[in-house]
């Protein structure tokens, strides 16, 4: 690729909504050289994939379906000046910063003064779940299901189970219906959808059984799957005869290049530990989207790409504080799963992530403890479910706080 140079005031690593969004900021607020690098042949991140409603809302004020919301992220870009190029994969996070490259024309680097990091998230894969049983075809996570029916025209079944009730899990329903395949179940292994109400009653809508406390036991089959065994809640086992297995959701932060690089992962989300403004534990480095956590809608991540965007011109005309001190937010206790960001610099400068995004394991229900030396803080009623959104002001840590600050639920007796 000859038109790739070998130096960019920003370089950006993921084409989806919060890269694009970051450097349409970037060129906006006077940044020069701004080039973004996807490694699919087309830029526009996980919305090409996924023809379906509601995407652009936020963003554009147009209900838009994926693909059209991608095309018109890109335009911005390209017209704001933002230098795309895909089918180029980053492999190696270098210090510099700089980036090592696989491109059509060979292996390569590319530095930067900063770079962004906008790598999304990946689906947990049917291995990762540790499913039993056989290893046929027919068995895809969403992402990969949208691929088939959107992009290639394929139908890879005719009437599978979907595996899960995440958000994700309707958008494999809406997909299933586009193309005319017939779910024969949804299953998800809790009392209840993982989504919000009233997304359950999606499926029955669509005379889709939905077998809650279900769990999936292994999967049948040589070529093709040709059935599932399913335990419910009462001990029960059955077999669905069905010939695929949709398994979506369980996101997991695409971290890769995180893990094998210099900069701190975050146990709790999977991806990057960043400061209030997507800044990353080698100041060269920012992070945004949903490589953050898992996993927020597109207009989220392209609104964090923004902020994020906004912070890197503030720190590359030198207006950011220093990364050091800064107090570390950490949850302790199995209740809370995440808590992004993890490090708040004391600064008056504007934040990028104004407020704290957490997650929890399981329901909880009780009191949000925020605690420096054993000494609460602040305290709030905390009533939530895995998967949803929960935020926070980042004003809970006092002013000026350095040094390792705990949040915790002191849950109600049950
Ligand atoms: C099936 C599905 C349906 C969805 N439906 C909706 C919906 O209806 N409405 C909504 O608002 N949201 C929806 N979402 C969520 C939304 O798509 C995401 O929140 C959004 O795309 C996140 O943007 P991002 O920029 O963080 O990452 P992504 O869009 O995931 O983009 C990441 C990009 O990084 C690239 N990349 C990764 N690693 C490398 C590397 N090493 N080198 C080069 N490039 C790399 C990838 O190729 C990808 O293009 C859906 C998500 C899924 C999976």
């Amino acid at each position: 690729m000859t038109d790739l140079p070998l130096h960019a005031d920003v370089v950006i690593v993921g084409a989806g909504p919060a890269g694009l969004a970051a450097a349409t900021e970037l060129r906006a607020r006077g940044i020069a050289s701004v080039v973004v690098l996807d490694r699919e042949p087309q830029a526009g991140g996980i919305p090409r994939h996924c023809n379906h409603f509601p995407y652009g809302l936020r963003e554009f004020r147009q209900l838009l379906r994926g693909p059209a919301y991608a095309a018109h992220l890109v335009e911005t870009a390209k017209a704001a000046g933002v230098q795309i190029h895909t089918e180029v994969t980053v492999t190696r996070l270098l210090e510099g910063p700089a980036l090592q490259l696989t491109t059509p024309g060979g292996i390569r680097e590319i530095s930067a003064r900063h770079v962004l990091l906008c790598t999304g998230v990946r689906e947990t894969s049917r291995a990762a779940r540790l499913i039993g049983g056989v290893k046929p075809g027919g068995v895809v996570s969403t992402g990969a299901l949208q691929g088939m029916v959107y992009l290639d025209g394929l139908r890879p079944f005719r009437c599978p189970v979907v595996l899960g009730t995440e958000l994700v899990s309707f958008s494999a329903l809406m997909t299933c219906r586009h193309m005319g395949i017939r779910p024969v179940a949804m299953i998800e292994p809790a009392g209840r959808t993982t989504a919000r109400w009233p997304t359950g009653l999606f499926p029955r809508i669509q005379g889709i059984p939905l077998m809650l406390n279900t769990e999936l036991l292994a999967i049948e089959g040589r070529d093709q799957v040709t059935g599932i065994m399913v335990r419910s809640a009462d001990g029960k086992t059955r077999r669905i005869e069905t010939d695929g297995v949709i398994v979506s959701g369980h996101f997991r932060p695409e971290a890769s290049l995180l893990r094998t690089s210099h900069l701190r992962v975050d146990q709790g989300s999977g991806g990057a530990e960043i400061d209030q403004f997507g800044r990353c534990s080698d100041p060269g480095y920012f992070a945004a989207g949903n490589l953050l956590r898992p996993v927020e809608t597109a207009g989220w991540s392209w609104k964090e790409g923004r902020a994020v965007g906004r912070a890197m011109a503030r720190s590359l005309a030198g207006q950011l504080p220093p990364p050091e001190p800064a107090a570390v937010v950490k949850p302790s206790g199995d209740a809370l799963k995440l808590i992004v960001p993890q490090r708040i610099v004391p600064s008056d400068t504007d934040p990028a992530l104004p407020r704290f995004q957490l997650r929890v394991n399981r329901a909880v229900k009780g009191r949000l403890l925020v605690s420096a030396k054993g000494a609460v803080l602040f305290s709030t009623a905390i009533n939530a479910l895995p998967e949803r959104r929960i935020t926070l002001p980042l004003t809970i840590i006092p002013a000026g706080a350095s040094g390792p600050i705990d949040i915790n639920v002191k849950e109600d007796p049950a």
